[in-house]
């Protein structure tokens, strides 16, 4: 098979603090021989487990980036034993463009892994992290949010799995994490994702849902600043005690938890994230965005939970997801 292009202009497995980028080779018109650049730092010493830490696999999201990139600079070599892999904005492109997709190639990045060394930019990156990085690695966290167009409580995440061993240190990881939700996730669409990926190595993986419509707050950061923390101890990675706040377990059995608009225009909620709802209970209406006159169209919840995220903003198309009400354990 090809070799991927991507090279890395520092050494994963040297000792100490570096920050250098993945360099992809990317000819076109307004650079000939340009590079896409993603940053990364390693941070190293002697034997233990490697941590990568991720941000930004959606260009859009932004608690990932930040809490990332404070992580690259405030992080001290002599107070762990093993590696950090940080990669703060995986999907370089997207990012610089604020998109959720890249504007490149119009790929999702969480739907093109394990991707391909000679697929389209995307895939390229994908294929670099899924066979260069995440072999390296024994825990890995990816940071999400809602970015522009959705609006979730703070939660991590952890995923149902075949293999119960590997199931149990997956919930054990998001449990350290202790954001203030913390969700126990069927994925339904799972194939082409990061999470996929890493999971199907054998490794731990913890994933995040921290706040989204399109940007971040000071408690959204700081959440992800205390899981980064709670994590890299958990992992034996750096001393310490971990920080355990309540959080509330949430579960999400099955597309019930999901409320799709099936009418276009100014959505109304009629309940805020975090508030209890009951099955038949009406979440939001959706008003004609074009004419007076017309009672709205109301979106009911499929089970009894708390809004657990929201479409944002203020208008809605058909097809957008309203919201989604998860259970309370
Ligand atoms: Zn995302």
């Amino acid at each position: 098979m090809t070799r991927n292009p991507i090279s890395s202009t520092i050494p994963l497995d040297g000792q100490g603090v570096q920050h250098g980028f993945l360099r992809l080779p990317h000819s076109r018109d307004d650079s000939a021989w340009g590079s896409v650049m993603i940053p990364i730092t390693v941070i190293a010493n002697g034997e233990g487990p490697t941590a990568l830490m991720t941000g930004a696999n959606h260009g859009d999201e932004y608690e990932g980036p930040i809490a990332l990139q404070s992580l690259a600079v405030s992080l001290q070599v002599q107070d762990i034993t093993g590696r950090v892999i940080i990669l703060p904005m995986m999907n370089m492109p997207a990012f610089a463009a604020g998109t959720r997709c890249s504007p490149v190639d119009g790929a999702n990045m969480n739907r093109s892994f394990p991707g391909r060394p000679d697929g389209p930019v995307t895939q390229k990156i994908c294929h670099y992290i899924a066979t260069e990085l995440v072999p390296l690695a024994d825990i890995v966290l990816d940071f999400h949010s809602g970015g522009r167009t959705l609006d979730f409580l703070p939660f991590a995440a952890a995923h149902i799995l075949p293999d119960k061993a590997q199931e149990v240190a997956c919930m054990a990881a998001m449990q350290a994490f202790n954001a203030p939700y913390s969700a126990r996730m069927l994925e339904i669409d799972n194939v082409g994702m990061f999470d996929t990926e890493v999971e199907s190595q054998g490794k731990v993986f913890v994933t995040t849902e921290l706040g989204g419509a399109g940007t971040a707050t000071a408690y959204s950061v700081a959440v992800a600043n205390k899981g980064i923390r709670n994590l890299l101890i958990h992992a034996g990675i750096l001393a310490g005690q971990v920080q355990l706040d309540p959080t509330i377990q949430l579960d999400m059995p099955d597309d019930r938890c999901f409320v799709f608009a099936e009418t276009a225009g100014l959505v109304e909620y009629l309940v805020d994230m975090g508030d209890t709802v009951a099955k038949g209970q009406a979440i939001a209406r959706i008003w004609r965005a074009d004419r007076t006159g017309e009672a709205p169209h109301v979106c009911y919840a499929g089970l009894d939970g708390i809004l657990t995220a929201r479409h944002s903003p203020g208008l809605i198309k058909v097809g957008d997801f309203v919201g989604l009400v998860a259970v309370v354990v």
